[in-house]
């Protein structure tokens, strides 16, 4: 029932509307009807349309969360990769010479132990640090002549004897490859050689032959 009281008009007979009010009534009340139809029908497009931004807004949050998620995960990833890089450079064992060729191994020789193994190369050769290390003696000691010793990052002791000079001072802090010195024939030497020692842990020295062989480097 509306304002205009169209319910009470429609139960009256038509014929004793001489005026048309009634039809007017109808009319009115069809077009408001209509009017409220469409309303309603404009409001629940309304409410529709809000629901559905209201659903892409959370999706693209969602979206916008998840591609955050993935670039930290991959610049996470990527740190992890150069981190695991670095390490591996810094870790990385070298030969201390080039082109040098094996002459004596470790054990007795004329009747006293000799610590290391010889390797013959031309005076002058460039002598590079195996590893990352520090130094931990440079100098002239007896039968080494010119003697330098590295303490390496896993606690492993370099010794290189008979050096013909020396280009590194106690503490200094050297990168695989790093120069150390350059090979001689100084100290109790029969000729020009590399005289070179493993400590592992900075103990007793061992056969450098299977140690290099391990590290990768014979
Ligand atoms: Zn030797």
């Amino acid at each position: 029932m509306t304002a205009t009281g169209a319910t009470v008009a429609e139960s009256s007979p038509a014929y004793f509307d001489l005026t048309g009010a009634t039809a007017k009534a109808r009319a009115n009340d069809a077009a408001t009807a209509r009017f409220e139809r469409i309303e309603a029908s404009q409001q629940r497009e309304v409410q529709a349309t809000a629901a559905q931004a209201r659903v892409l807004e959370a999706a693209r949050i969602a979206r916008t969360a998840e591609r955050q998620a993935v670039a930290k995960k991959r610049a996470l990833a990527a740190a992890l990769k150069k981190a695991e890089a670095e390490r591996k450079a810094r870790e990385k064992w070298l030969l201390p010479i080039k082109g040098a060729t094996f002459t004596s191994g470790f054990g007795w020789r004329w009747g006293r132990m000799h610590e290391g193994n010889d390797f013959a190369t031309p005076v002058g050769t460039r002598i590079g640090s195996m590893s990352t290390g520090t130094v931990i003696f440079a100098g002239v000691e007896g039968g080494y002549g010119n003697k330098v010793e590295i303490e390496y990052w896993d606690g492993t002791v370099s010794v290189f004897g008979h050096m013909s000079e020396i280009d590194v001072v106690v503490g200094q802090r050297l990168a695989p490859g790093d120069l150390v010195g350059l090979s001689g024939n100084t100290g109790h030497s029969t000729g020009p050689h590399l005289h070179l020692e493993i400590h592992p842990d900075g103990g007793a020295a061992i056969d450098p032959a299977p140690w290099l062989h391990n590290h990768g480097l014979q």
